[in-house]
């Protein structure tokens, strides 16, 4: 008996579609994790649960790999989160519309199994993002299982005001131009004046008010319908921007803003 492991991304008649929610209410998830029973297994998780570390740049400037979530809860208690429309619905009707959940289905001997594949994005809307996929046979551990993975994504990013036009020093867009790429996609991100708003993909602009980038200009370049490689390239271009050496005096003359914790 000959398994057939190969997934793919099924057209199925309309009659067959499963319902699964779309409203845009639904789709903030409430993912709270109880700090008070937490029991740390790692010992950065010991260090925050005994709040010998608090200074959150201790562990972003130095890599340290979070392998907890409530590490993240603890540290960031106003984290918010939102889904990422990466799914399309299928035949001839809802054909084509954005759907949270990206549905593909496994080839068994058994019959096809669904899976529905989610993406959530995380910030604190100071600078700090991340981006995780989740994975499973129904729809709300998919959904669960990615905020989870957003949160351990979670990274610093820089902000600032590098418009000519605007030279305000505020951290209200990003402090020179970025580019990253992923697969066929290609994504630059320019820094704009205030209120000229988020001028980009819908989804990344969702990334991007997590992050607390307000005013944006883009360019693409290659398959941007495929909103997995778009958002990747998103995230590499905004985390590229803390490698760029910058002098003193321009940090200050571009309003320079490292993710910071927000002041309760
Ligand atoms: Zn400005």
């Amino acid at each position: 008996m000959e398994k057939n492991e190969t997934e793919e991304l099924v057209v199925q008649p309309a009659a067959e579609l499963i319902a699964v929610p779309v409203a845009e209410e639904e789709v903030v998830v409430h993912v709270k994790t109880s700090i008070d029973k937490w029991q740390p297994k790692t010992s950065l998780g010991k260090k925050i649960k005994m709040r010998d570390i608090t200074d959150v740049d201790v562990i972003f400037d130095a890599g340290m790999k979070i392998l907890e979530v409530e590490i993240v809860d603890m540290l960031f208690p106003d984290l918010k989160n939102e889904l990422l429309l990466i799914g399309q619905a299928k035949g001839k009707f809802g054909g084509g519309q954005r759907r949270v959940f990206r549905q593909t289905q496994k080839k068994t001997n058994e019959g096809n199994k669904p899976h529905f594949g989610t993406l959530a994005a995380v910030g604190n809307e100071n600078g700090f993002i991340g981006v995780g996929y989740g994975k499973s046979k129904e729809t709300v551990p998919s959904r669960e299982k990615a905020v989870h993975k957003a949160k351990l994504n979670l990274v610093k990013i820089r902000r600032g005001c590098g418009s000519w036009q605007c030279v305000c020093k505020e951290p209200h867009s990003i402090p020179y131009k970025v580019s990253g790429r992923c697969g066929s996609v290609r994504i630059s991100l320019l820094p704009a004046p205030k209120g000229t708003g988020l001028r980009i993909d819908r989804e990344v602009a969702k990334i991007l008010r997590l992050a607390g980038i307000r005013d944006i200009w883009s360019e693409t370049t290659g398959q941007t319908r495929t909103k997995i490689n778009l958002i990747a390239a998103t995230m590499k271009a905004l985390m590229s921007a803390l490698q760029t050496k910058v002098k003193p005096d321009e940090m200050e003359f571009l309003g320079v803003m490292d993710g910071k914790v927000k002041a309760q």
